[in-house]
């Protein structure tokens, strides 16, 4: 396939990806990925059974799946570049082939973390910039920077500074945000609201803190009003998941939003997750509630 054309094709697989997952709240179901058509073809965007997929006319890969366990993937290390591992089988021919491809042509692909069974948190785009031969690993970037960079495998302090906070922001939000939400069902905690692009996972204890940690028990799946709230200490959750609304809040009167989308909040208790491992974490609740009735 011409170079142009396959980009072209490429960005607009990218675009595709990322309105689904923005519908669902910021990942895809399997189905979705396997059944993908354009331009009247099928071309599924991950493989069935591999965690790679090469379609036959594209020069390098399409997109890669890196699974997880907890906040971080196994490609991941600390100079913020995902080292990929070579896939099974000749380190110079089939899927690695078309990874190398990537190296030279500089087409952008598609990361998946697979956070839970049948759920994929797209990261895109991603670029391979190196090969590790010694490794027998493929560096990965995250943003395209990266492969303007003579010697990825030997990042200066500012560049691997810069790499880390990416993985962060590209990385470990949008998986923060899967797994939240998937434990919630895809449901605000405190409204019961569904719809996935109108959701977030709120942090309890902010990442800026140090026991910030990224795993579902300091997260809570709240829709966009509800998490601003929070954040803004208009609203609290009590260590006994009691929904607490700012008693000046509660006192002013205006229209249906403040009404019934705040005021009538006040007492309620909210939905957790069934895992009792991913209900929020009791200490962690009690710590950011104590800032609120500082207020
Ligand atoms: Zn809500």
């Amino acid at each position: 396939m011409d170079t142009l054309v396959e980009t072209a094709l490429r960005l607009r697989i990218i675009d595709w990806v990322q309105r689904q997952a923005e519908l669902n709240g910021g990942f895809l179901y399997r189905h979705e990925l396997l059944s993908h058509r354009i331009d009247g073809m099928d071309l599924p965007v991950i493989d069935y059974s591999r965690g790679i997929r090469n379609p036959q006319n594209f020069t390098s890969t399409l997109s890669i799946v890196a699974s997880a366990s907890g906040p971080y993937d196994d490609a991941e290390s600390d100079d913020g570049l995902l080292h990929y591992a070579y896939r099974d089988g000749d380190p110079w021919g089939g899927d690695n082939r078309k990874l190398r491809n990537a190296i030279t042509t500089g087409q952008p692909l598609i990361l998946f973390r697979k956070e839970v069974k049948n759920i994929y948190t797209p990261i895109a785009p991603v670029y391979v910039v190196d090969d590790v031969p010694e490794e027998r690993a493929f560096l990965i970037a995250l943003d395209e920077s990266f492969t303007f960079v003579p010697d990825p495998r030997n990042l200066s302090v500012p560049q691997r500074a810069y790499a880390v906070r990416l993985a962060r922001q590209r990385l470990h939000q949008p998986a923060f945000r899967t797994r939240v939400l998937v434990a919630y069902e895809v449901r605000c905690a405190v409204c019961q609201l569904k719809h996935g692009s109108l959701l977030d996972a709120a942090h309890i204890v902010s990442d800026s803190e140090e026991h910030g940690v990224p795993t579902v028990n300091n997260g809570l799946a709240l829709c966009k009003i509800h998490h601003a709230a929070y954040d803004q200490n208009m609203m609290g959750i009590t260590p006994d998941y009691m929904v607490e609304i700012d008693s000046e809040l509660l006192a002013e009167i205006d229209g249906p939003m403040l009404k019934h989308g705040l005021q009538e909040m006040h007492g309620r208790t909210i939905s957790m997750p069934a895992r009792v491992a991913d209900r929020p974490d009791r200490e962690l609740l009690a710590w950011r509630y104590a800032k609120m009735s500082r207020r």
